[in-house]
């Protein structure tokens, strides 16, 4: 459930684009409180051609709703962050906010995309969830062990809680949340389509089954390990702190966030006393700031992907196969049995 204080200060912004009638259907939506998804049944847009439509706001959220929809076999999955495309702050096309309009079920995630949101607020006539309505999301107090200063200058650009503790949206690297996520949209397509619902339910089930396998496995991986702490490029990794990990970042939440000097520092300084043998870069974002800091402490560097995207380096993986790299590279980084 994402706090009150985000959803008021977004409701202060102007709808420029809205229409009078969808504004009306926006904030039936908005009264209706706590429910996992609106509801557009008064716009049956599936009826029009007999297509489903489904658009994803990112690469999880597109590899969920692909797996619900059986391959795409009972829906088009249309996903409005292009492959090797960042993620964070995305900008939206004129044909991306078509696809949000023409959606039966819209899936995103305010925390890391307030620009999606604000589109899907103004041109989403179908249902819409809301990753922070279904999922518990962490901030960065939860997580703890952060450094407020490492994240200074780029604060206006992360979406707060209540209490104006950052919002980290990685949620997709915990599988039990992304599970949650799965059940919210078959729940969703069941109603868009209720000729397929038992098709959606039986989908997310074997998602949901081959999730909790993936969770038992980084569980049982990263029981007994040398380490604990990990130095990773951009802070995406807090949510692997659920399996025992201290997850130190060089740059914040946003890949684009500069460390500090004195951050580099301390990390160089945590690297030596720990034992700490590798850095952790990622394929989206530079290498530099990784490698400088590997070079400068004499140890190695390795790819830990915070699956923003698929890459054409990546385009033959998913999700579960690159989770299942991760997790190799976090045993042989942390010396696990
Ligand atoms: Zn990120």
């Amino acid at each position: 459930m994402l706090p009150r204080s985000v959803r008021s200060s977004r409701a202060r912004r102007p709808v420029a684009l809205a229409a009078a009638g969808l504004l009306a259907v926006a904030a039936t939506g908005a009264l209706s409180g706590c429910s996992a998804f609106s509801d557009g049944a008064d716009s049956p847009r599936s009826a029009q051609d007999g297509t489903v439509r489904v658009a994803t706001a990112f690469y999880a959220l597109e590899f969920v709703a692909d797996r619900v929809t059986g391959g795409g076999a009972l829906a088009q999955v249309d996903d409005l962050t292009q492959p090797g495309q960042e993620p964070h702050d995305l900008e939206l096309t004129v044909a991306e906010t078509e696809q949000i309009a023409d959606a039966d079920v819209v899936l995103y995630e305010t925390a890391l995309q307030p620009t999606v949101a604000d589109a899907v607020e103004q041109n989403a006539t179908g249902a819409t969830i809301d990753v922070g309505d279904v999922v518990d999301l962490l901030t960065l107090d939860d997580e703890g062990g952060h450094d407020e200063e490492s994240l200074d200058g780029e604060a206006e650009q992360h979406v707060t809680d209540a209490e104006g503790n950052e919002i980290d949206p990685h949620f997709w690297l915990d599988p039990t949340r992304l599970a949650q996520v799965a059940d919210a949209l078959a729940d969703a397509l069941a109603e868009a389509d209720p000729d397929h619902a038992e098709e959606y339910a039986a989908n997310a089930a074997d998602l949901v089954s081959d999730l909790a396998d993936l969770d038992a496995a980084y569980t049982q991986g990263l029981a007994q390990c040398a380490r604990s702490t990990i130095v990773v490029s951009h802070d995406a990794f807090g949510y692997l702190e659920r399996y025992g990990l201290t997850v130190e970042g060089i740059a914040g939440l946003s890949p684009d966030a500069e460390p500090t000097p004195a951050d580099l520092a301390r990390l160089h300084a945590l690297i030596e006393s720990d034992g700490i043998t590798t850095v952790f870069g990622e394929r989206l974002a530079p290498a530099s700031l990784s490698r400088t800091l590997a070079d400068d402490a004499g140890v190695t560097t390795a790819v830990l992907d915070p699956i923003e995207g698929l890459t054409d380096e990546t385009a033959d993986e998913d999700y579960l196969s690159l989770m299942q790299e991760n997790l190799a590279a976090l045993e042989k980084a942390d010396g696990c049995r």
